[in-house]
């Protein structure tokens, strides 16, 4: 049983995570570097830590949603750190987005403390996040997932095994490799239709009939005012930002060069969401990608 979940990095992710957990009635000690992370979610119930070690102190699971490797790195291994003070038998899962080898790293670490570790990275969103739908990926042992699949339901409504470690993260990096490759395609085909002096719900309309349909074109359009409630209609407010996918296509770029798989487009890809975080987008959704062509062309 889990009568104690802590809960560390409460970001745009983590927050709606933890109100979750407390919505089906989970105790969770909560810690984040920002102090009013802490102070915002103790107010709605939460037990605020001031230090990550008081968060898992005697926690039978603790969740990790941090930005990107070094912190996740530096969380668990540094002094005062995850695995300094874990108990045995508990379960750590990451969820952030990270390299597959963090898992394949901390996983015999905590192993060597009696505890067990699975990369849980999700998919979803902060609309997943906050409705509680969240798919989780996972890699580790299938047995220990079974185990902790009755919390991450908690938060989401899917958990897939995708094997051993890391292999939760190469899912997740490979789908949003996809994401960001198709997200410009997407935005060039929309670019090139519309200075052609195509009207743009017409060729969203034949796009999304026809073979170049995606979920770039259908339900996520980057035109301004082809879809009322995705970021592009929004100034590109919110959603999934350029800096994000620009650090997940760079991971992509690590494993492939680690695996020999070439990934032309994916290096393509990084490059310029790199390119857009440099000239100040990196805030942005990624549909920015549109405009940033738009503005590109005579
Ligand atoms: P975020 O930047 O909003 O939140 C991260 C939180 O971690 C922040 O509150 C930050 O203060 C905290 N933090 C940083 N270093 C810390 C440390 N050493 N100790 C404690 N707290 C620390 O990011 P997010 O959008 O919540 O994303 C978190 C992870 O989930 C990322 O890896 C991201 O790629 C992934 N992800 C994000 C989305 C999304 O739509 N936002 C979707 C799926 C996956």
């Amino acid at each position: 049983s889990f009568s104690k979940i802590g809960f560390i990095g409460l970001g745009n992710m983590g927050k709606p995570m933890v109100q979750n957990l407390m919505k089906k009635g989970h105790k969770v000690s909560v810690y984040d570097v920002k102090e009013e992370c802490v102070t915002d979610l103790a107010k709605a119930g939460a037990t605020g830590c001031s230090s990550v070690a008081e968060a898992v102190d005697g926690s039978d699971a603790v969740i990790t949603m941090l930005p990107a490797n070094k912190h996740v790195l530096e969380t668990y291994t540094r002094k005062g750190g995850i695995l300094e003070s874990v108990k045995k038998g508990a379960f750590l899962i990451d969820s952030s987005t990270v390299d597959p080898s963090v898992s394949q790293t901390l996983a015999p670490l905590a192993k060597e403390k009696g505890a067990t570790y699975l990369d849980g990275p999700v998919s979803g969103g902060t609309i997943g996040a906050e409705a509680g739908t969240l798919t989780f990926m996972i890699g580790g042992e299938e047995t220990d997932m079974t185990k902790v699949e009755p919390l991450l339901l908690c938060m989401g409504s899917r958990v897939v095994y995708c094997g051993k470690h890391g292999m939760g993260l190469v899912a997740k990096i490979a789908n949003n490799m996809l994401l960001g490759i198709s997200m410009l395609g997407v935005a060039e085909a929309m670019n090139l239709g519309i200075k052609l002096g195509m009207d743009p719900k017409t060729l969203m309309g034949i796009l999304n009939t026809s073979t170049g349909r995606c979920w770039s074109s259908e339900m996520y359009n980057p035109v301004p005012g082809m879809i009322p409630t995705v970021p592009s209609s929004n100034n590109y407010k919110g959603g999934f930002g350029v800096a994000l996918i620009a650090k997940d296509l760079g991971i992509a770029q690590n494993v492939a060069i680690q695996s020999g798989a070439p990934i032309p487009m994916g290096s393509q890809a990084h490059q310029l969401y790199k390119i857009m975080e440099l000239k100040n987008l990196g805030d942005k959704d990624l549909a920015v990608a549109y405009q940033y062509l738009q503005k590109q062309s005579s």
